[in-house]
């Protein structure tokens, strides 16, 4: 696929030259961030709920359990927007109209659809990969009783954009003469140092794919 279509829903209005439609943005967005936002209406009240997602092909999937308001809700089709939001850094103009942030972030429009049988057993195992590759083959598999207390729904990306905003700040022309420091402060997802489980037991070591633990 070229490009996702730009819909009603998705046409940007705001600076529509930092949009995209273009899978080889919106993918590596996706797959970056570990956390998503979850927007549906319930009972005549918006909601929105953060939640794990993974990227497969075309579709985003979610997951949880089984009793979960917000995946029971969406298994019946309801109509979601999901966001997801990589903050780049912070953008330190000359004025505080102009400062802004630096970002590249993803809006899906869609209705669910739950995932059963065979197909379940291997979202639920990407969802492992995906968030710390390599960990799969160091757990023991999941159980048919963890599979039934579980629901995953999956997303199509039919209705989706990209937005990003990286650079300088941009300031009003007569500004660029004032004495303030003016940038970008770069910010990221780092890991910290791992935190042993109090309960190891033998002395398994620390597995590469913590060590080198990265996002993007
Ligand atoms: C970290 C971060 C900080 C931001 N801070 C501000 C802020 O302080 N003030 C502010 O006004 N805006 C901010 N934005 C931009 C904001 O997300 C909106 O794009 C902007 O406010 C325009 O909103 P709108 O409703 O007019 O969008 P419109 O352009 O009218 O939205 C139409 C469609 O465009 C798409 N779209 C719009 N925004 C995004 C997006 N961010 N990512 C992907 N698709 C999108 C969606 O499909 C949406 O349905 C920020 C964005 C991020 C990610």
């Amino acid at each position: 696929m070229s490009q996702y279509a730009s819909t009603p829903k998705t046409r940007l209005g705001r600076l529509p030259k930092r949009g995209s439609y273009d899978p080889a943005v919106i993918h590596p967005i996706l797959d970056e961030a570990l956390v998503c936002h979850v927007g549906f209406v319930i009972d005549e009240q918006p909601c929105v709920v953060p939640t794990l997602h993974i990227r497969e092909g075309n579709s985003v999937f979610i997951h949880g359990s089984r009793v979960s308001r917000m995946l029971k809700h969406l298994a019946g089709g309801a109509p979601a927007c999901i966001t997801v939001t990589l903050l780049d850094g912070l953008v330190l103009a000359r004025s505080g109209f102009h400062h802004s942030a630096n970002y590249r972030s993803v809006v899906i429009y869609a209705s669910g659809r739950p995932v059963e049988g065979d197909r379940k057993w291997a979202i639920l195992d990407r969802f492992v990969e995906s968030v710390v590759p390599g960990r799969l083959a160091d757990i023991r598999p999941a159980t048919r009783k963890e599979m039934n207390a579980t629901t995953v729904i999956g997303f199509p990306l039919d209705e989706v954009s990209a937005k990003v905003r990286s650079g300088p700040p941009v300031d009003d022309a007569e500004d660029y003469d004032l004495p303030a420091w003016a940038g970008v402060l770069p910010l990221s997802l780092a890991p910290g140092k791992p935190v042993e489980d109090p309960l190891l037991r033998g002395e398994p070591p620390l597995p590469d794919y913590i060590k080198s633990y990265r996002r993007g």
